[in-house]
């Protein structure tokens, strides 16, 4: 038998810097104008992983990222185009990374004079990922690979990347769910996979939380647990707001499921439910964590991030377990083989 293994998939939600993320709030991302966008947290994360990768290459390790560049309605509303980030970004993040899409379904409201999520309009949502994705293939940027604005799928999603070609989607958060929020008069970040299994799927066409016939393979990001009584209290909050904003029904429960983000790490008790999933994991399985790349011009971000790749790579070569780093296409082909042991 083989050393152990243990792949990791990071990867980098390559979204323009957020506002007030120094504050430590959920940022929001609803700008109106393309001239309050910066995006030098992307420059920067590009540079400063690039660095990195050399340094995990002097202990030995392959490092290996993808980036997930936006692409949607407000790219275009802003910039005039859909590529335009593409444009900016694709070649200097393809000479060391690879590239992905990652669209954020925002809409303009007049009414409220801001971006907001639309998750219910399907025709309007159909239209705008197959356009934006026939714009990018247009101008030579042949994405085969997505990573949803806000974790978020629905039936219409899911059915229309996978129409177009796209072969993997990673934006399932087993378990997890969240009504949404309103930042000022945006509504963002509503998503529900309460009813997904953490491993890889075709999913259904008439419920994207469960296996299906669909030609593209849904693969799950690592989610962890919380559970006690302080979990119902918050669940308890969220389902009094969002049935007071939204007229939405969210369940009460002793037990939620998180992403493995980067902010996340901030809690060392988050970090030993994160090393207990690393170690329990089997042979082919794998682990993510995702980043924003404003995330890493903070010291803080750039410390957590440092830290987690170390420690485990210092844990690995104590317990005599192999690292692999994989992009989205290696990750991709790991699932493939997954998902064909399972038939
Ligand atoms: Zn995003």
């Amino acid at each position: 038998m083989g050393k152990k293994q243990l792949n990791v998939f990071i990867h980098v939600d390559a979204d323009p810097d957020r506002e007030s993320i120094s504050e430590g709030r959920f940022p929001g991302l609803s700008t109106s104008e393309a001239s309050s966008q910066k995006w030098d947290g992307l420059l920067f994360a590009v540079s400063f992983l690039e660095k990195f990768t050399e340094r995990m290459q002097d202990i030995g390790l392959s490092f290996k990222s993808t980036f997930f560049l936006r692409a949607d309605e407000q790219i275009k509303g802003l910039y005039g185009t859909y590529s335009e980030a593409f444009r900016k970004f694709y070649d200097v993040i393809k000479q060391h990374f690879c590239v992905g899409w990652h669209p954020h379904l925002f809409r303009w409201s007049n009414r409220d004079r801001c971006w907001h999520q639309e998750c219910n309009d399907n025709e309007w949502i159909r239209k705008v990922l197959v356009d934006c994705y026939d714009h990018l293939k247009s101008n030579g940027f042949c994405v085969q690979f997505s990573k949803m604005g806000w974790c978020f799928h629905n039936n219409t999603t899911i059915k229309t990347l996978s129409d177009v070609g796209l072969m993997g989607d990673f934006s399932a958060l087993p378990g997890a769910r969240y009504p949404g929020r309103l930042e000022g008069k945006s509504f963002q970040d509503r998503y529900d996979w309460g009813n997904t299994d953490p491993k890889p799927y075709h999913p259904r066409e008439d419920n994207y939380q469960k296996p299906g016939i669909l030609k593209i393979l849904e693969v799950p990001l690592t989610t962890y647990g919380v559970n006690g009584p302080l979990v119902f209290l918050y669940t308890a909050k969220l389902a009094l707001e969002s049935y007071i904003r939204f007229r939405l029904s969210y369940p009460l429960s002793f037990h939620l499921m998180f992403p493995v983000a980067l902010p996340v790490l901030l809690s060392k008790k988050n970090q030993r439910k994160i090393d207990e999933l690393m170690w329990e994991s089997k042979e082919s399985d794998y682990i993510t964590l995702y980043l924003h790349p404003d995330e890493l011009l903070d010291t803080i971000g750039r410390s957590l991030f440092e830290n987690f790749v170390l420690r485990m790579a210092s844990t690995a070569d104590e317990k005599g377990i192999r690292i692999s780093f994989l992009g989205a296409p290696e990750l991709y082909s790991l699932a493939c083989s997954m998902q064909m042991s399972w038939r």
